[in-house]
């Protein structure tokens, strides 16, 4: 028996009990292992090369599931298309008589030899390793998938009751901040959750779009407090991410509703990126972009905790990046925010005259107050925004931990464990 035949992968399933087929996967995986039916959303062992880039923004967690499995038994596309749950862990007996001689492998996959990931240095470095998938102990309850093709109702309407552009008028970039209301219907959200948007219409193959998600960006009790609504905050698309011209689907759809429009939603999404609730706990916000969503809820809820008398203290970190002031979402209104309730901290890459700046640069220049709130049990990091930002957020927060003497794999274990460090890049 060659070694081929005895090596025993981890191999990469998803659970097709909890997915909600929202196509993020499929649109995030760099190398096309992911594929779909009617039925399933399914990882090719084949191709799959465990870069992790699919784990975070996976809003159910139904993509992290891995067997141990004979490379040359791996369960093939069209057995995970068949499945209505995914099978058991096989016991060490059952992988001896299927790969006689075979370790079993007990731990996390590692990045093997043949992911472009791997290597040496700062090549190894794979910054989704490191989201925790767990929230915070002291999050609330989110209720998730009250909506959409695994629940009994397959979608919500909503009406839109406001849709206002929160970027400076610029040629390349247009956000807007998209207001959803559900009437008497209940949605319960928490901040750092997300919801599906079913555009109408087709794909080019004649198949109904497939949603896509958006961060939630306003509080627990609604865009307006008391009212059953929310808020999105939308960027336009219209460059793929090499550049070229396109107009998303969804994205399209959205900034050009009107209000009274009727719009298709699914979810609420998303059980782990949540913001603690306990006294003084702090939380550091790290984003670019339309990542700013998130951070908004979560600022804007401890900000009505305040208004009213019930704020507990703790400290609020932001980090935020954009390519100019006039493409930086909500920069009025952040400029209004007291300076005793958030540490605001503003990157711009693209300003005319003035050195590039990113938000880990800012980091790195705010590395002491970060390496006290590292060290902290109490101090929760979010980072949210394009796919590109998250491997140097992570290294800096890494950079950060060791120039103040900090084991960066033992903080690093412990923020992933206890829900302290949430990565949501898309
Ligand atoms: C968890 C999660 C939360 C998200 N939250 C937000 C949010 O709060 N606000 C928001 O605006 N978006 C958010 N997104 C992204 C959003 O879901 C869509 O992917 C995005 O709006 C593009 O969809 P589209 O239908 O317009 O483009 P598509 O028609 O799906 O894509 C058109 C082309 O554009 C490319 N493309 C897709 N997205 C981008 C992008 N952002 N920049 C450049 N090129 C792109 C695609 O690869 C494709 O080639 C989130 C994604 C995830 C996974
Ligand atoms: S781990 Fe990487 S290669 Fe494997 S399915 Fe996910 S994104 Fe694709
Ligand atoms: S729920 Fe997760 S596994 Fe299912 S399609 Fe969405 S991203 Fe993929």
């Amino acid at each position: 028996m060659n070694m081929a035949e005895i090596q025993v992968i981890k191999q990469h399933l998803i659970d097709p009990e909890i997915c909600i087929r929202c196509n993020t996967c499929e649109a995030t995986c760099p190398v096309g292992a992911i594929t779909h039916d009617s039925r399933n959303y399914v990882v090719d062992a084949d191709k799959c090369n465990l870069c992790m880039a699919c784990i975070s923004p996976c809003p159910t967690g139904s993509i992290d599931n891995w067997r141990a499995m004979p490379k040359l038994r791996a369960y093939s596309i069209e057995e995970q298309l068949g499945w209505d749950a995914l099978p058991e862990e096989l016991t060490p007996e059952q992988l001896a008589d299927l790969a006689p001689g075979a370790e079993m492998q007990t731990v996390a996959p590692e990045i093997p030899a043949t992911s472009p990931l791997a290597g040496t240095g700062e090549d190894a470095f794979n910054s989704a390793r490191y989201g925790a998938t767990v929230p915070p102990w002291s999050a609330a309850h989110a209720y998730t998938n009250l909506y959409g093709a695994k629940s009994a109702h397959k979608t919500i309407t909503a009406t839109v009751t406001g849709n206002v552009r929160v970027t400076e008028v610029g040629r390349e970039y247009d956000t807007h901040h998209i207001v959803l209301d559900f009437d008497a219907t209940p949605f319960p959200v928490l901040e750092g959750q997300s919801i599906g948007i079913v555009p109408p219409g087709t794909d080019s193959s004649g198949r109904p779009h497939h949603a896509r998600q958006y961060s939630i960006a306003s509080p627990r009790n609604g865009e307006r407090p008391g009212y059953n609504n929310l808020s999105l905050t939308i960027k336009r698309v219209l460059q793929d991410h090499a550049g070229k011209p396109v107009r998303g689907v969804a994205s399209n759809y959205m900034c050009d509703l009107k209000v009274g429009d009727k719009v298709e939603v699914i979810g609420p999404f998303g059980a782990s990126f949540l913001m603690p609730n306990h006294p003084r706990s702090n939380i550091v916000m790290i984003c670019t972009g339309t990542g700013s969503a998130p951070m908004r809820a979560m600022t804007e809820w401890r900000r009505r905790l305040r208004k009213a008398g019930k704020f507990d203290g703790g400290k609020l970190m932001l980090f935020f990046g954009a390519r100019t002031r006039e493409e930086l979402p909500y920069f009025g209104p952040l400029q209004n925010l007291p300076k005793d309730f958030i540490d605001i901290n503003l990157a711009f890459s693209r300003t005319p005259g003035q050195p590039k700046r990113y938000v880990q640069d800012l980091m790195r220049e705010r590395a002491a107050d970060l390496a006290a709130l590292l060290a902290s049990p109490d101090t929760y990091f979010y980072v949210c925004g394009l796919k590109s930002m998250e491997e140097g957020v992570v290294l800096a927060l890494r950079d950060v931990a060791q120039q103040a003497g900090l084991s960066w794999e033992a903080l690093a274990e412990g923020l992933k464990r206890d829900g302290r460090l949430h990565l949501e890049t898309y």
